[in-house]
């Protein structure tokens, strides 16, 4: 939990307040825009949440990964929240909440499916999480978008015993006893409605998962960039090489998919794969600019 000692001078006086320890992962301004926002280099509360908006900046507090956000009010609230992860995002997908420092901050998601539950890259470990998704029948698959979101995936497989799956080219010391690694640029069809996508260009081995032709999750490769409202993709935050992660982008547009889910950034939903398309053409058009 946040200090108070070291709360922001300039947070809105209030229940929630940010403190100096944050790292301006960018969580809280997309999870409660209407609370947190970024100022000098680190978040602040610009607005104390309305009633109605309180829920959602609690959420972001437990999706903090530096407990950098503080709440002075009842810890009854707390707890009540606390139980509510992962929160639902479309259908049977949901969004962990409980985001890792070690991935800078990056969003993890899970898949409900009667063919077996898939957690998309990892939250840190919470025993609230675990519980909460065990009692949604447990994972069978944990796969990951590449090597820097990997956060707490061991901790989360023993409680699980699910497999983990990650592209080769990503794989360190740390992941050599994953259970299913990927080699070469083909897709993977991991189940009838589960597609993994080889996009070289954030790292060597990034990877992205297309679930039912409609969600892609996209990890460090695509992102939607809310200040310039479009597709956007890291260009400082290129490792290994941005001419191959241009080319990974193209190969995008032969698949369909309304929605992505990133590391980084709220998810971002078209009206349908075209409209889709259309900005994932955008996207490439400022990329190689
Ligand atoms: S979620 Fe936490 S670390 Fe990330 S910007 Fe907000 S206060 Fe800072």
């Amino acid at each position: 939990m946040a200090n108070l000692r070291n709360k922001r001078n300039k947070n809105a006086e209030g229940n929630f307040f940010v403190d100096n320890s944050c790292i301006d992962c960018g969580t809280c301004y997309w999870m409660a825009p209407q609370v947190f926002k970024e100022d000098d280099g680190m978040s602040l509360v610009y607005e104390q949440p309305k009633p109605n908006q309180e829920v959602r900046a609690m959420e972001a507090l437990f999706s903090c990964p530096t407990n950098s956000i503080g709440y002075t009010g009842a810890r009854v609230e707390m707890r009540k929240i606390s139980k509510t992860f992962p929160i639902p995002v479309s259908e049977n997908v949901f969004h962990n909440g409980y985001h890792s420092e070690s991935s800078y901050g990056a969003a993890s998601y899970f898949i409900q499916r009667d063919n077996g539950n898939v957690l998309v890259d990892s939250p840190r470990y919470s025993s609230v999480i675990s519980k909460n998704i065990k009692d949604m029948g447990g994972v069978v698959l944990q796969y990951l978008t590449h090597r820097d979101d990997v956060a707490d995936t061991d901790l989360y497989q023993k409680d699980f015993l699910s497999k983990r799956l990650m592209h080769k080219d990503d794989i360190s010391k740390k992941t050599e006893h994953f259970e299913i690694i990927l080699d070469g640029q083909e897709d993977y069809q991991i189940d009838d409605d589960l597609l993994v996508i080889t996009v070289p260009g954030h790292t060597k081995g990034h990877t992205v998962l297309l679930y039912k032709e409609k969600y892609l999750f996209t990890g460090d490769h695509l992102a939607f960039q809310r200040h310039q409202k479009h597709l956007y993709a890291f260009k400082t935050a290129c490792w290994y090489d941005w001419d191959i992660q241009i080319k990974s982008m193209e190969k995008l547009l032969n698949y369909n998919f309304s929605h992505v889910l990133p590391g980084h950034g709220a998810p971002y939903k078209a009206n349908s794969s075209a409209d889709m398309k259309l900005e994932l053409e955008k996207c490439i058009e400022w990329m190689k600019s």
